[in-house]
């Protein structure tokens, strides 16, 4: 159950109304949002909350929410959430392509890479810092290094910057240094993380697990909501499956499905999807088609020579040929790119 308080409400009002709802021996949790504060009601016993205080100086609505994740539903906010990052609007009409390396490898690559980008028409540079490798012995990614390489690119071209935070630890750094943390597919259920990136209120993109459920997905974006942070963008990036021709498989279904659930937007990462960069481009058209607010695309100026991912990664060409058909398919659904 959620309250929402009107947009005038004194936090008098607001008080008041928790205490209330305290005295029926049901926990409260506000969130002090910019034009509005909502109180979500955590508890069984709902009936009577929803008789007495519906005339409580400073309530608007009472919203019974059946779902486990209260704050992420699209009934505590039927209307897209739209997130602002560096004059980027992501979950809007226009469809927002985010690209670059794996990993950040030198500062020459990912300088030429966001150039690319760029003249290309994307709108937001990736590239790993910190890379979480399943084996211990492969390339790690070049650390902070990394992050100041990354922050030179955004300078010279513009374009915010999207990468992997795997140690939170590290978050003042990467609040300083990136526009959008990412949160990886091992660490969506890294409850620390979730909460030290939602205390942040720094704008994440929040991938799902290879083996989590659409609603395991939720609920790790409620770890981050719950402490204030609505700047949450949902990456479906291939879920484990019984085939191994693919790396994993692209679960389109789940972009319907969470723009159906959640407000949030919902963007859909192919290349860690499929693995295999000639695949890349069919899945991306799809994946607008489908209604993704956005794309996250590994792309390296020599992907032969990629020390992180390779063989998904797109050269620049097929890149930039891809970003003109993916214009039409946002057309032709009414979108822009
Ligand atoms: C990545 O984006 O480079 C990455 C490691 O992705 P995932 O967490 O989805 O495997
Ligand atoms: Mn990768």
């Amino acid at each position: 159950m959620i309250v929402v308080m009107s947009e005038g409400a004194s936090r008098e009002q607001v008080e008041a109304v928790m205490r209330k709802i305290e005295e029926f021996g049901l926990k409260t949790h506000p969130i002090y949002g910019v034009r509005k504060t909502v109180i979500g009601v955590i508890g069984d016993d709902k009936t009577k909350i929803v008789e007495t205080m519906a005339g409580y100086p400073g309530v608007e609505q009472i919203i019974p929410i059946l779902k486990p994740y209260k704050f992420a539903a699209r009934e505590t906010h039927p209307q897209d959430t739209v997130i602002e990052v560096a004059g980027v609007r992501i979950g809007g009409d226009r469809v927002v392509v985010m690209a670059g390396p794996c990993a950040v490898e030198s500062r020459e690559q990912i300088l030429n890479t966001a150039r690319l980008v760029k003249l290309a028409g994307g709108s937001v540079l990736r590239g790993g810092a910190f890379k979480p490798r399943t084996s211990p012995y492969s390339f790690q990614g070049l650390g902070e290094e990394g992050l100041r390489y990354l922050a030179e690119a955004r300078e010279e071209t513009g374009l915010p910057v999207v990468t992997e935070l795997t140690d939170p630890r590290l978050i003042d750094v990467f609040c300083q240094y990136t526009d959008i943390i990412q949160v990886g597919a091992r660490n969506m259920q890294n409850f620390v993380l979730l909460t030290e990136i939602g205390r942040s209120g720094h704008p994440v993109l929040l991938k799902r697990g290879p083996s989590s459920k659409i609603e395991d997905l939720l609920l790790a974006a409620e770890y981050i909501i719950k402490e204030g942070n609505r700047n949450i963008i949902l990456c479906e990036r291939g879920i484990s499956t019984f085939e191994t021709y693919t790396r994993n498989t692209l679960d389109l279904s789940a972009v319907a499905a969470l723009k159906k659930l959640t407000h949030l937007p919902v963007v859909v990462d192919p290349s860690h999807s499929v693995g295999i960069a000639s695949l890349v481009p069919a899945m991306s058209l799809a994946a607008v088609a489908a209604g993704a607010d956005g794309l996250l695309i590994e792309i390296h100026p020599n992907p032969n020579a990629a020390l992180c991912d390779g063989p998904q990664s797109l050269d620049f060409e097929t890149f930039s040929n891809l970003m003109g058909k993916l214009r039409k398919v946002a057309t032709a659904i009414g979108r822009t790119l």
